[in-house]
């Protein structure tokens, strides 16, 4: 679908994002901090709560997230498929997939090390007044050994259903594999998934270009909410995740690409730009793997043989951002209850937040969650989170940006390592941009 507009995509949704944000920030002066206010308009009267935050843009950026998420079985599903049963061998399959692991899980660990570093160095949680405003149910968070157990679909239909990324990349992997295997039935079949893919393509073009709406509402839903007082009393604590998050976003991945890939770094950010803000504006990795498919094959020039695998197991387990909050906050909340940490405890740090952004799902807050076992890994109160809620969401949609782009880049890595890569399209400004 081409757009008629003489704006880009990208262009469309930053000025939606800035549109919202304004409204957002205008609604909330207009309630002042009360729970509604009604405005009377001769004989018609309306709460603006009601109406606008609860009404239209709540309605419209659910909309919105639910059509994103729409996408994902199937676009995952099928495109995995396709790219797993067009691969010349299983032995490829397994190269590409421990690549994968192996870089996710060491741009991980390096995050929540520079985290880390950063927080010992700069003792955000010095001087940070124990008063907690709420207390912060933990939840349960798996145990390892069900971690692999869930893995395995015993029923595919079950995991499509309620959309368990893993044992859907799992199943498909498989299917793939089988197609391969069975000569002429699998070709035909993978003509069959090759065309259904295609119309999903389409379905994902067709949703990005009614985007800017649903930014808009997610924006300005969300600047109604959000409370600034909170972010000035732990200015600290907020403004080194965010500059930890810059830090590995920018200069982390843009050394791996430049190093590692050599290929232009500045190139990549400015096409991440549009996927960025996406997963930006929902704070989910999941609801963004439609987007950062179609960046990663047509923009970066990426082949779908490892996109559709690299991607959608990056969005589940690869969270970098996640990790970075789960560091800093570690040592904050310890810092701020006065105790100290030996350098087995910054190790066990390291090591259990790594496990903790993998176990992640890609959705919003969940990182939050997962930040409980970390502490009682290394037997800090849990009670702590509730200090830090209150700025968490900001957060949360900075960090699956940074989530996100990992994904990406490994995959750029991946890719041209196993010559799977494109060059030409990486290089192409204009490469995608009708997407
Ligand atoms: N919202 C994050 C993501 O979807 C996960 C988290 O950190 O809570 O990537």
């Amino acid at each position: 679908m081409t757009t008629n507009t003489k704006y880009n995509l990208t262009t469309r949704i930053l000025l939606a994002m800035a549109i919202g944000i304004l409204v957002g920030t205008f609604f909330k002066f207009l309630l002042d901090g009360q729970a509604e206010r009604t405005v009377n308009i001769g004989e018609f009267s309306f709460g603006i709560k009601a109406l606008f935050i609860d009404g239209f843009f709540h309605v419209g950026g659910q909309i919105f997230i639910s059509s994103l998420k729409m996408l994902v079985v199937p676009l995952v599903l099928v495109s995995l498929i396709c790219g797993t049963s067009s691969l010349k061998d299983v032995k490829t399959l397994g190269r590409i997939g421990t690549k994968s692991m192996g870089l996710y899980i060491l741009t991980t660990a390096m995050a929540i090390a520079i985290a880390v570093f950063f927080a010992v160095l700069i003792k955000p949680g010095e001087g940070v007044n124990l008063q907690l405003a709420t207390s912060f149910d933990a939840g349960q968070a798996p145990g390892i050994a069900q971690v692999f157990i869930n893995m395995f679909p015993a029923n595919p239909i079950d995991a499509m259903a309620k959309g368990e990324m893993l044992q859907i990349i799992v199943f498909a992997v498989l299917f793939g594999i089988a197609m391969a295997l069975v000569g002429d039935a699998g070709e035909r079949l993978r003509l069959f998934f090759e065309d259904l893919n295609t119309a999903i393509m389409k379905l994902v073009e067709i949703v990005m270009h009614f985007s800017p709406y649903g930014v808009f509402f997610l924006m300005a839903k969300q600047f109604t909410i959000l409370e600034l007082s909170d972010m000035v009393n732990l200015g600290k604590y907020f403004g080194l995740v965010m500059f930890v998050l810059f830090f590995h976003g920018f200069m982390v991945y843009g050394s791996f690409l430049a190093f590692v890939g050599r290929l232009n770094p500045l190139m990549f950010f400015r096409k991440m730009k549009e996927t960025a803000l996406f997963a930006f504006s929902t704070s989910s990795s999941n609801a963004t793997i439609a987007s950062n498919m179609t960046t990663t094959t047509h923009k970066l020039g990426v082949d779908n043989k490892v996109a559709s695998f690299t991607i959608p197991l990056g969005a589940t387990i690869n969270m970098d951002g996640t990790a970075i909050m789960q560091g800093v906050a570690t040592i904050f909340i310890a810092q701020v209850y006065n105790i100290d940490l030996t350098m087995s405890d910054y190790l066990l740090v390291v090591l259990t937040a790594t496990l903790a952004s993998i176990g992640t799902a890609g959705v919003p807050g969940v990182g939050l969650v997962m930040l409980a076992m970390v502490l009682q890994q290394v037997g800090l109160p849990v009670e702590g989170i509730a200090l830090i809620i209150g700025v968490d969401r900001l957060l949360d949609m900075t960090r699956t940006a940074v989530n996100i782009t990992g994904d990406a880049m490994v995959s750029c890595l991946v890719a041209k390592s196993e010559n799977c890569f494109d060059e030409k399209v990486y290089n192409d400004p204009k490469a995608g941009q009708q997407f």
